[in-house]
């Protein structure tokens, strides 16, 4: 017998004797407390440390997406750390535009994370297909990452890691949060980190500079969001890395002519190089590019690839 077929009778999801093919109990996975068993389904992507896969529930038929980390992938304690304080964050996480945390176990070769199914993958797969969305479009999308942002910020913690690939889209085209994996509690400005973390596109210019990471970085990050989904490009994007920090030290970066003026009013005051100059989430959402705009209520999962029609 193969270790596989021992493996997937002790967890109780097989007849002995039933044979099936390898290919079959390679994609079941079996939760050693609960003996739940849930079978795989198709990838969803790649990121750091994790694959993330579609995993159904075979007693409830429930959905979800399941982050599997081979234990040999964090081997060292500082992995494995990083991990866990990642879990210990999001599970104590509960909004609507946050996504949702299930559970999490692990067996001999894997940690499984189970998190809320977002079917329309993320805001940077829907840019691709579209690459660039309407300004009725992101005044939607921005209002729910803002709400998700509030709710960390207002409980101290920063996310250090906002970019559209953190923006995932569920069935309902509902926004949701995630990725906790740079997140961390606010310290007072003595105690912050100086390490860079995030996506360089999208550092601010304090964090550049070791300055540490404040909700402000974070505000940085979403005008550059907001920029890149009006635009299809991010504002500091160059061919050489040295170059984009330039640019981001000296805040240089073009404004597009085809941005409204309400768009390029509140984008250029949330990238200024004093972090306390920068509005706040309220007085984001109460800038005229939301107040005198048109704000979808919902919107078709077909404007993942097309530009929707909006009865404004
Ligand atoms: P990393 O942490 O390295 O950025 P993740 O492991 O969080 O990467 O995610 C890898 C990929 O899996 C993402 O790019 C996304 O396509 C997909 N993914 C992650 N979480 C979900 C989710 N809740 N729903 C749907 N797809 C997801």
């Amino acid at each position: 017998m193969s270790s596989d077929v021992q493996k997937a009778s002790s967890g109780g999801c097989l007849h002995p004797k039933v044979t099936r093919e390898r290919t079959d109990l390679n994609r079941m996975v079996t939760a050693p407390k609960t003996g739940k068993c849930y079978c795989r389904g198709r990838l969803l992507g790649k990121g750091g440390f994790a694959r993330c896969y579609e995993m159904t529930d075979l007693s409830s038929k429930r959905i979800y997406a399941v982050k599997v980390i081979p234990h040999s992938r964090v081997s060292k304690p500082h992995q494995k750390e990083k991990i866990e304080k990642e879990i210990e964050l999001h599970k104590s996480l509960s909004n609507k535009h946050i996504v949702k945390f299930y559970h999490n176990f692990e067996d001999d070769e894997n940690i499984y994370i189970f998190l809320e199914h977002c079917s329309h993958k993320s805001l940077a797969h829907i840019l691709k297909a579209r690459r660039t969305l309407t300004e009725p479009e992101v005044r939607y999308y921005l209002r729910q990452i803002i709400l998700g942002l509030k709710y960390l910020h207002v409980r101290d913690i920063l996310h250090r890691d906002l970019k559209l690939g953190n923006f995932f889209v569920n069935e309902n085209m509902e926004v949701k949060v995630g990725d906790f994996g740079l997140a961390t509690k606010l310290l007072p400005v003595d105690q912050r980190k100086r390490t860079i973390c995030g996506t360089p596109n999208y550092l601010a210019p304090e964090v550049l500079n070791k300055q540490g990471h404040g909700p402000e970085a974070d505000i940085w990050s979403l005008g550059c969001v907001m920029y890149t989904m009006l635009s299809g490009r991010p504002p500091f994007e160059t061919s050489d890395l040295k170059d984009t920090y330039r640019c981001i030290r000296a805040v240089e970066y073009s404004m597009p002519s085809s941005f409204s003026a309400a768009a390029k009013d509140l984008v250029s005051s949330i990238l200024k190089k004093n972090p306390e100059q920068r509005p706040t989430l309220d007085a984001i959402m109460h800038h005229d590019f939301f107040t005198k705009g048109f704000i979808p209520d919902a919107l078709h999962p077909s404007s993942c690839l097309m530009v929707p029609e909006l009865n404004i």
